[in-house]
């Protein structure tokens, strides 16, 4: 609003404004549009053409030469954006800082998949589990809040998702990846899940907020999919790309 706008709509107009406008998470600009201001929002690093199954760019878009040799045991994978500045920030301002207004703008960042008739294609959402001992540490489960925000956005859909948090459960507490050489990372998640729902059927999205090498993952999809699941597809927020 322009300053002779805002003197001819008096002092009122101006206060509401002011309280309507925060500080972007990123550049600390006053903005109406929270969390971000749209230069930041506008210079977030998309994923244009990937791998549909593990969601690695490639310039057409196909099936990567890793999952052509060795098919995931997940089905597809859908990333927002790369694991970059600043989506690496924002990713742990939500984990670590406990911005919890960054769930619903992740959430919002999914765009298609969660319309229709993307959307259709699963029936459960099931946010990666954190072991009870981090949670509890955290206080939250992000990929639970991100998970909670897209439920509520499909909500006027034919077939509403249902979230189910409790079918699966970490059972083992394991070091944190990002910490990990690659080739470690499959073995350090061996074992860390556990699913005693009956699944059989069952078309899931998992949620998450990072995916690395995708070896948790792939570890939960194959837990999933014993306990019945007819297809498990990722549904995450960024991609580490290597
Ligand atoms: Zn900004
Ligand atoms: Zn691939």
């Amino acid at each position: 609003m322009s300053t002779i706008a805002s003197r001819l709509l008096g002092p009122g107009v101006r206060l509401l404004r002011v309280a309507l406008s925060q500080d972007c998470v990123l550049c600390g600009a006053e903005t109406n549009d929270v969390p971000l201001c749209k230069p930041c929002r506008a210079e977030l690093p998309t994923l244009a053409r990937a791998c549909p199954s593990c969601a690695m760019p490639n310039r057409l878009g196909e099936t990567c030469g890793t999952c052509l040799r060795r098919a995931p045991p997940f089905d597809r994978t859908y990333a927002v954006w790369r694991y970059a500045y600043p989506v690496d920030r924002l990713v742990q301002a939500l984990k670590f800082h406990g911005r919890l207004a960054l769930a619903p703008f992740f959430a919002d960042a999914f765009g298609p998949v969660i319309e229709r008739p993307h959307a259709e294609r699963v029936d459960i959402l099931i946010p990666v589990p954190l072991h009870p001992e981090r949670l509890a540490e955290r206080g939250f489960n992000q990929a639970a809040e991100i998970a909670r925000h897209l439920i509520a956005r499909t909500r006027g859909h034919a077939m509403p998702l249902r979230i189910e948090s409790r079918a699966a459960r970490r059972v083992r507490r394991t070091l944190t990846q990002a910490r990990l050489p690659f080739d470690q990372r499959a073995s350090n998640v061996h074992g860390a899940f556990a699913c005693s729902t009956d699944l059989k059927g069952a078309r899931v999205a998992v949620v998450d907020d990072v995916m690395t090498t995708g070896a948790t993952l792939a570890e939960l999809a194959n837990v999933l999919k014993r306990a019945g699941a007819a297809s498990v597809e990722n549904w995450v927020v960024a991609r580490t790309i290597d």
